[in-house]
């Protein structure tokens, strides 16, 4: 029995993978987007979501992904909670593993995502979900009136402290250096809350506590001087990592693990969101580590489907 070979297979439920169903199945492309069992992405571990365009006053984020996916699903999009365990792009047609199963595409859509960079330090795994988070939103419910540091210098680190700033009691900003990646708008508005503070040149090097947070070990970069300070909680604002572990061997990754497209000229094609590989796109935060707003993924979601409309249509 010939296997079914689908015209296109999407990778990832993000506002990138589920924008890509919603465009590919109103092209009567009969996507089916792998999903993962954890599905929705990043938004799925927020809250208030307030930038996302249409929404005046703001929606959750579990719920502005279940908006996108009954969009793709109402035009005919298949959605599968399976994790994908490999794929094969060196033959064609193109295969995804997923649940014990084999699924080919002529096309496919790479819509991984990022997941949390940790610190790596000896007790912080052990101490997840006892004090130490990498989402404001999701738990500064848990830290009212408590003491807690945000570790980072970018954007994340300023709205997590921000977020924070309406339950805990105090919030420290610890980074590494003394000059900030993050936009002069968000640390200004760190700045004038007077729950928040900084410690400056400082790392954390380690976690303090045996059932739960009791505080951390910094460091001081400049002297070396170690001392410790007595927090509740631990919020981890480092930056991301592109979710790319199946993609190994499989697509070119760039020198931070992110998936490379073909840039224009480099190799000629009219593809933008094609990788090398032929008839593998890519969309979203696994490319992008630039943007990474829910808005710019959902872009490219579309772009990368529109592509493979035109893709699929030039192939015959
Ligand atoms: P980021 O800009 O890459 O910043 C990561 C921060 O963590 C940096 O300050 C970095 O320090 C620090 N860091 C990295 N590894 C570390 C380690 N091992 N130990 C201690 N510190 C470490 O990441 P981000 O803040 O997640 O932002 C990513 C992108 O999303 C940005 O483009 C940002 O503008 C965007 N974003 C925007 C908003 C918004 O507009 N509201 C909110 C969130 C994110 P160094 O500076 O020393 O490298």
């Amino acid at each position: 029995m010939s296997e079914e070979v689908r015209d296109v297979i999407i990778i990832g439920s993000g506002p990138a993978g589920l924008t890509a169903a919603l465009y590919t199945a109103r092209a009567n492309l009969k996507p089916l987007v792998l999903a993962g069992v954890k599905w929705g992405g990043q938004l799925m571990l927020t809250t208030e979501v307030e930038n996302y365009p249409g929404f005046v006053e703001g929606i959750q984020g579990p719920e502005l992904m279940q908006v996108f996916r009954r969009q793709a699903e109402r035009f005919g999009a298949e959605i599968l909670n399976e994790d994908v365990t490999a794929v094969d792009f060196t033959g064609k047609p193109l295969a995804v593993m997923a649940g014990g199963k084999r699924f080919a595409g002529k096309a496919v859509i790479i819509a991984t995502g990022a997941e949390t960079n940790w610190l790596g330090l000896p007790n912080e795994q052990r101490l997840i979900g006892r004090g130490i988070s990498s989402c404001a939103p999701c738990d500064a419910f848990f830290f009212k009136d408590k003491k807690v540091i945000v570790v980072g210098g970018g954007d994340s680190a300023m709205e997590e402290a921000l977020v924070l700033t309406k339950f805990a009691s105090a919030i420290t900003i610890v980074h590494r250096r003394d000059e900030f990646r993050a936009s002069k708008i968000m640390v200004d508005r760190a700045r004038a809350n007077e729950k928040v503070s900084f410690v400056l040149n400082s790392q954390v090097i380690d976690v303090l506590g045996k059932e739960k947070v009791e505080g951390v070990k910094l460091k001081d970069v400049k002297t070396g001087e170690e001392k410790e300070m007595a927090i509740d909680g631990v919020f981890v604002a480092i930056g991301h990592s592109p979710m790319t572990k199946i993609l190994e061997e499989q697509v070119e990754l760039d020198e931070r693990g992110y998936v490379k497209r073909m840039v224009r000229g480099e190799r000629a094609t009219a593809y933008k969101t094609m990788t090398a590989v032929p008839g593998v796109f890519v969309a979203g935060d696994v490319h992008d580590y630039h943007y990474r707003q829910a808005v710019t993924a959902a872009a490219y979601g579309c772009e990368a489907a529109l592509e493979v409309e035109k893709w699929l249509e030039e192939k015959g």
